[in-house]
Order: C-alpha cells, then structure tokens, then sequence
C-alpha cells in the first residue's frame, strides 16, 4: 500500500526524529504529530541537569524543528488504536485516520506507593515536574531525600548539592548504579556522592512517608524515618501503552516490535516505548537519547521501504550521565558476568576507561571525564572487538 498519511502519536524525541526522517526520504504525504503535551518537544537530560540547576532555562531546552510542513496536534492524547480500520482515537473523541502509524508515547515515571499527590513528593519525567522542584527549592526547601541511586537519581542528588540541599538518597541495591555498571564501578559512584555529602541509605528499602498531605520524611524498612521536605523518587518508568491496550498489539514491556521496528503492518514503534528485537541484545526497551533518535529514524526507513526490504536496527546502546563536575559515559550493554577491567587511568583517578569482556572480547566500556576516546571504544563494543586488537 502506498503511503499517504503518517500519523505519529508521541511528540517528543523519537516521534520528531521519525518525521524529520520521513521528508529526508522525501515522503510528501501529510505527516500529523499528535502529543499530549502542550509544548513543542524538548530535551528531557537536562532536567535532571542544567535545567534542575537554573544553569539552563526553558527556551535552551526545545528541539529544533527544521520543517514547517507538519500537522502538529499538541494537548491531545491519543486514547485508542484501531488496527483493522487504520485511525488513532484522541481523548476529544476524534478519529484520526493513518495509512501509517508511528507509536513514540515514551515512558512515564513510576512512584512508590502512597506517594503521588502528595506535597513535596515528585518524580521527574516533563518540563512541568522539573520547574515544581526548582520552586519547591527556590522556596526554601532544603531537606531532600531521593529514592532511588539509578542514573535519574543520582543526576538529582548532583544537582541538589549544587542547590546547597541536604541530601539523602535511599536505595534498595548495595550500591549506587549496581545494576548497570556493576560493583567495582558502583563503588566509584558511591565514594563521588559521599565526597559531596551525600548521605546514602543503601541497602534499604522505602516502607512509606511520613506527613499527610505534605510530605515529611520518608519511612525506610528498618523503621527509621529520614526527615525531609522535598523527596524526589527516580524508581524507573513504565512505558506509554495504556491507549494500545485494546489494539491487539503485543505489549509486554512495551510494543514489541521486529527488527526493524515493525510492530504490524505499517505501524512501527520508537523510542521509550518499544521493545525492539535488537540483532546483539535481542528483545529490548533502551530508554536512552540516542537510541530514541536512531530507532525514530530507522522507524521511518521501516515504513518507506515496507518490511520486506526494511533494515535491523542494530545500533549500540550508549548513555551518557553528568554528576557534579563529572561525565560519565556508557557504550554497550553488559551483563552481570562480563569482566570489568580498566584499561586506562585507574579507578581512584578523575579520568579513566574501564571495558567489560567476554570470552576476552569487548562488550562494553565505561568513560568517566574520558570524552575524547569515546568514538575508539565505541568501535571496539559495536565490532565485539578482543581487547588486544584495541588500537591507540
Ligand atoms: C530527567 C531525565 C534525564 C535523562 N537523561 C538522559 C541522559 O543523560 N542520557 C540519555 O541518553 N538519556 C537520558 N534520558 C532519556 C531520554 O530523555 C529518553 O530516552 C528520551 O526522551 C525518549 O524519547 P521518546 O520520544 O521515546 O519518549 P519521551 O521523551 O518520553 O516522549 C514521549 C511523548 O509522548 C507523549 N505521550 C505519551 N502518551 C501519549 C498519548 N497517549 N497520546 C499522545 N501523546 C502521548 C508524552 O507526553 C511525551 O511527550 C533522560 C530522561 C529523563 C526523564
């Protein structure tokens, strides 16, 4: 069937990425943007960064849109997909009819239980909630707790310090990042917070909050409360599928999709949202900047071309993360097993490389302040390179 109207539901990241995409590959049919947010999309890092610090304001934050022929459809959300008659439903109850669909709702953040609502309490995911901390603080709010020690978290707890807070953060795992980046580098991570006084709770669990309508303290598992006033919980997210629950979509963890994004005919999925059935990492959701450009892209490619000719998207994972005057970088994804091993500078050094192995081959490598080497090792994860072909 030959393509006349895209519609893509999600206007942020990937969705704009798509449609920049769609006319590079000089599709002239009508391309309509439909977003749930009132503003034009924007940068989500530096909310837990320069925009959290008032290092940035609002107008630095807005992607650039370099064409002037979309049909935007901004404050609308999208409540329904019909697959069979090809029309997106949207909350005022129009329909929207597609020949091709571009699913790009991204992810929410998730709150622990008894949080939402609450004064004080905020999780970190738009524009709008980023502004109620910075006021929160502006206002005088200077105990902070953060749940949760992943990326988002610790972003945060940097970004507070520098705000002149208190700040406590709690986390279930024994170490900041565990998960991702593993022990040896988990520590690293702990000694940078509590270098800059940064109290960790670590190996705990959050039972509760103290407070009423107001937020107090946060309730840890032992039964100690850590009094605060602003409490800021990054616990992961949940991606946006709620309005494709009755379109016979596959959703576990987000769209499944094939290798090429596709999720069913002509309709692919991007972004935060997607489970993409990744050529190195299999069935996937990375929930990372680049990846949301590269997968709205090839999303895009994937409905020009049609399945049968469409490419996998086989690109490498990669993160990147500021803290305090620091940057970290992540290629790759490894697993709990992979070797960890610093190849340059040392651990307790402000600059260094580290690489994770398999079998003696590279799957990963992570740069802190190592910038400038960041294109060689990203050579060596995206070819499985062995560390001895590691070129200078
Ligand atoms: C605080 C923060 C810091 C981050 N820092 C980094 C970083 O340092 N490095 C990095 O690599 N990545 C970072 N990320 C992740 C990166 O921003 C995301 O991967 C990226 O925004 C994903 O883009 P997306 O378009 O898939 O989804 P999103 O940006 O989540 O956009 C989805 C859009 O869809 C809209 N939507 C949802 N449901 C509907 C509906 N039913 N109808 C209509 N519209 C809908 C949403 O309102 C939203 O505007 C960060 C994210 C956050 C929140």
């Amino acid at each position: 069937m030959s393509l006349r109207s895209v519609v893509i539901v999600g206007a942020s990241l990937a969705g704009l990425a798509a449609a920049h995409r769609l006319r590079d590959l000089a599709f002239d049919g009508t391309i309509t943007i439909v977003g749930e947010e009132e503003s034009p999309p924007y940068q989500r890092p530096p909310l837990s960064k320069q925009f959290l610090t008032g290092d940035w304001e609002r107008p630095r934050l807005d992607l650039r849109i370099q064409r002037q022929d979309f049909d935007w459809r901004l404050g609308a959300r999208a409540t329904g997909l019909n697959v069979a008659e090809r029309r997106v439903t949207l909350a005022s109850g129009e329909h929207v009819p597609f020949d091709g669909l571009v699913i790009a709702t991204g992810a929410r953040a998730r709150a622990p239980a008894g949080f939402a609502g609450r004064n004080g309490a905020y999780t970190l995911r738009t524009v709008e909630d980023a502004s109620a901390i910075r006021d929160r603080i502006a206002r005088g709010a200077r105990k902070a707790v953060v749940v949760g020690a992943g990326f988002i978290g610790c972003e945060v707890a940097s970004s507070l310090r520098k705000l002149g807070c208190d700040v406590t953060v709690v986390e279930m795992d024994r170490l900041p990042l565990l998960r991702v980046l593993g022990e040896r580098l988990g520590e690293v991570c702990r000694t940078l917070h509590e270098a800059h006084g940064v109290k960790l709770e670590l190996g705990i669990g959050v039972d509760g909050f103290a407070g009423s309508d107001a937020i107090e303290g946060v309730r840890l598992s032992d039964g100690r409360v850590i009094e605060a006033e602003i409490v800021i919980a990054g616990i992961g997210v949940t991606p946006n599928v709620g309005w494709l629950e009755d379109s016979g979509l596959d959703l576990q963890n987000g769209v499944l999709c094939d290798a090429t994004g596709m999720a069913a005919e002509n309709i692919v999925a991007a972004g935060d949202v997607a489970r993409w059935d990744h050529p190195r990492y299999g069935p996937v959701r990375i929930e990372h900047w680049d990846s949301a450009i590269g997968q709205g892209e090839a999303a895009a490619a994937t409905l020009i071309s049609g399945r049968e000719r469409a490419a996998a998207f086989d690109m490498t994972s990669f993160f990147w993360s500021d803290q305090y005057e620091n940057k970290m970088q992540l290629v790759g994804m490894p697993q709990s097993p992979d070797e960890l091993r610093v190849v340059e500078g040392a651990l307790d050094e402000r600059r260094f490389v580290a690489v994770f192995l398999r079998g003696g081959r590279v799957t990963g490598a992570f740069l802190y302040n190592s910038m400038h080497r960041v294109i060689a090792y990203k050579a060596m994860v995206d070819s499985n390179a062995h560390l001895e072909a590691k070129t200078a």
